[in-house]
């Protein structure tokens, strides 16, 4: 069994709903789940060198409880794992050929939440400056200099509807597991749509905050080329597309990566393993606790059927980006075979690499180009595929910084220079569609 940490704090939910359900003692307010504390815990690189290796890793990996932080595990290549501090011997007498990449995972998540916390404590004063001006909503001017809470992010949205009220409007493509809207901007008139999500995977945080990134540069209109998108496109962006999960990093367990349905035990399906196209090939687990859990059926997750039932509604979707993070990649389909579509040599693997260029220019910053099956790893039952199968010109699947020094903990002040390098990829891949 791996995640037992997840398990272990479903328990608690599932014991506290239980202890009040059948007790008839008013509480005021549930006591608080103590957070999920990753103390000790290890993220390694390990570089997979033969297939004995790779044998001996996949046999150990639910006896080690591994937490692939990145999911490429061939001969040859290197995978990102979290092992816990109990594991680690055992891990240890594998012999594998690894360095530790972040020595102690809570510590870095606590110099996270220091400077999160430095950054709300900032924006509560400001907040509250403005607070003065009847009516007034406050977002602040440095909202990408740090990360916000969900509830904030909803103010975002309705608050950018708001200000642009000629060019933008409000839509939800749907209600997650536990309810939430999974609430978009849609920005143009276009007749090519363009729809483009953050967040499928919870704790890929920096994922939320280039998505809005995106949308403000479409909103603010700086580049002279925004105008001309936004006759061309309409633009549908949903920055946290997995709200459940995202509410569940924020409040219990940062690292949590899935929606919120309970399976065997377990909490959540990785909803980019659970769209139809390819659902149930390999390069997706069986196991309810395995962070890459397919569900138990195609569209099992609603996360992921509202956001296909969406894209199937619009006519002429000429691209699709589902931003993850973290490895530096843009990648098209397939993910569930090992061979690439028919167009992907004449058409989708040019625009990737032009588009990886374009980023590059930017900040210096390389990201690899491919199809996800031969790039990173099989991922059956991905939204880039199913998007592909449906009639999207081209559907992308990225992922944004680092290579793992940070991790899915990317310091703020990387969000600006990520938002600013993601948006040239995706004016180069606008002005090169061809619709
Ligand atoms: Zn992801």
């Amino acid at each position: 069994m791996r995640l037992s940490l997840t398990q272990i704090s479903l328990t608690a939910v599932v014991a506290l709903s239980v202890l009040f359900s059948s007790s008839t003692v008013t509480v005021s307010a549930a006591p608080a789940i103590r957070p999920v504390s990753y103390a000790g815990h290890r993220v390694v690189r390990i570089n997979i060198q033969n297939q004995a290796q790779l044998d001996a890793l996949t046999a150990h990996e639910e006896s080690l409880q591994l937490d692939y932080f990145t999911h490429y595990k061939v001969v040859g290549g290197n995978v990102d794992v979290r092992i816990a501090p109990e594991h680690f011997a055992e891990f240890q007498a594998l012999n594998l050929d690894y360095n530790v990449s972040i020595e102690n995972l809570q510590s870095t998540i606590e110099e996270e939440t220091q400077e999160n916390d430095a950054y709300q404590t900032k924006f509560e004063k400001a907040r509250k400056a403005n607070a003065r001006t009847p009516g007034q909503v406050f977002i602040a001017a440095d909202w990408f200099a740090g990360y916000h809470t969900y509830a904030d992010h909803q103010t975002w949205l309705s608050t950018q509807i708001s200000t642009y009220p000629t060019i933008a409007s409000s839509f939800s493509a749907g209600k997650s597991f536990q309810n939430r809207p999974q609430a978009g901007i849609k920005i143009g008139s276009g007749p090519n749509h363009v729809v483009f999500h953050g967040t499928q995977h919870a704790r890929e945080w920096i994922t939320t905050m280039v998505t809005e990134y995106l949308a403000d540069q479409l909103l603010k209109g700086t580049d002279t080329r925004v105008a001309g998108y936004l006759q061309k496109y309409t633009f549908h962006i949903i920055p946290i597309m997995n709200p459940d999960g995202f509410v569940i990093t924020q409040s219990s367990n940062r690292m949590h990566r899935k929606n919120a349905q309970v399976n065997g035990g377990c909490v959540g399906t990785d909803t980019n393993r659970n769209w139809g196209k390819g659902w149930g090939s390999p390069g997706a687990s069986t196991n309810p606790c395995a962070d890459d859990y397919r569900g138990p059926s195609a569209f099992s997750a609603p996360e992921a059927l509202n956001i296909a039932n969406y894209l199937k509604s619009l006519p002429n979707v000429a691209l699709y980006i589902d931003i993850h993070s973290y490895s530096q990649l843009i990648m098209t389909p397939w993910g569930y075979s090992a061979t690439p579509p028919p167009n992907y040599d004449s058409f989708l693997k040019p625009l990737a690499e032009g588009a990886a260029n374009a980023l590059a220019a930017v900040n210096g910053v390389q990201f690899t180009t491919g199809d996800i099956y031969n790039t990173i790893y099989p991922a059956s039952g991905n939204s880039a595929d199913y998007a592909y199968s449906v009639g999207v010109k081209l559907p992308l699947a990225v992922e944004l910084r680092d290579t793992g020094r940070y991790g899915f903990n990317l310091p703020a002040a990387q969000i600006v220079p990520s938002g600013k390098e993601f948006w040239a990829a995706l004016a180069y891949v606008l002005d090169n569609l061809g619709v």
